[in-house]
């Protein structure tokens, strides 16, 4: 069972990585063995080699070894545009001229008392071929909801084996089927969805092991797995690690950053007994 660690080089990994890290990694030692490191750099903005640097020595400190070459996905924008040419044939993106300010003027428009949602669409009738650079391009999620239902599709589902209700049922009126999000940001002609499936099928990931902070991710990456013919792993949406507080952990937080406690002579096994991985 192909399981992956995603991280993205833009802050410190933290002790919340360690752990979802971890937990793929015990799983895949259950199995096959095959663990694979992907990086996620598709922000180049924010993504750093020095970043980068450190998930490795992070990860290696913890004890984990990972399948090689590890896949970047700034080299993959190539794969992310054939999956983009597969909406675009199937009639379900749009480009979008919308600027976040125009977003967030429709956003305060009141509309006959329904909540609104985030994005109006206001370029929804526009097609793909008048397309320009500096469009982001937009799933049209009521006809990508009409084409599954054309193909007899009832809902979405996919298997959480973290949680004991094991099925999980996405209903198409469910809240996060509702918007026409961004599949492709004019700058990089992919976004963090479309990348995530397009990457766990081309490095054939059977399970899909993270956060249940992505948990709400989930209902737009099985819809994508659909409409791209991609298969459907299983999932696994762990628990979190929370500070003291009980917030979620910051990459920008340094008490809890693994090069930190690396540095300041913390050890592993200290590190997983903390983390309850091991008694
Ligand atoms: N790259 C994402 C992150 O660092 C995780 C992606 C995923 O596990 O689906 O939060």
């Amino acid at each position: 069972m192909p399981t992956r660690f995603a991280p993205s080089p833009t802050g410190h990994l933290h002790l919340g990585h360690a752990f979802s890290a971890i937990t793929a990694w015990n799983i895949s030692q259950k199995t096959d063995k095959k663990f694979i490191l992907r990086i996620e750099d598709i922000d180049l903005q924010r993504c750093k080699v020095e970043y980068e640097k450190q998930i490795f020595d992070d990860l290696e400190w913890l004890g984990l070894t990972w399948e090689k070459p590890v896949i970047r996905q700034k080299n993959r924008f190539n794969s992310y545009r054939e999956a983009i040419d597969i909406l675009g044939n199937k009639n379900l993106i749009y480009p979008c001229s919308c600027t976040r300010k125009d977003i967030n003027e429709a956003l305060s428009a009141p509309q006959n008392n329904k909540i609104p949602k985030i994005y109006t669409g206001a370029c929804r009738n526009r097609s793909m071929s008048e397309a320009k650079k500096t469009d982001n391009i937009r799933i049209n999620i009521d006809k990508s909801i009409n084409y599954l239902k054309k193909l007899n599709h009832k809902s979405l589902v996919f298997v959480d084996d973290y949680y004991q209700q094991n099925l999980i049922n996405i209903p198409f009126e469910s809240q996060h089927l509702q918007e026409d999000i961004i599949v492709a940001r004019k700058e990089i002609g992919t976004s963090y969805h479309l990348s995530v499936v397009v990457d766990d099928a081309f490095q054939d990931i059977t399970h899909v092991v993270r956060g249940a902070d992505l948990f709400s991710s989930t209902p737009i990456q099985r819809l994508l797995q659909e409409l791209l013919e991609l298969p459907q792993p299983l999932y696994h949406h762990h628990r979190l690690i929370l500070d003291e507080d009980g917030k979620r952990l910051a990459k920008r937080e340094a008490s809890t950053a693994l090069s930190i406690l690396r540095e300041s002579g913390v050890k592993p096994i200290e590190l997983k007994r903390s983390l309850d991985l091991i008694n």
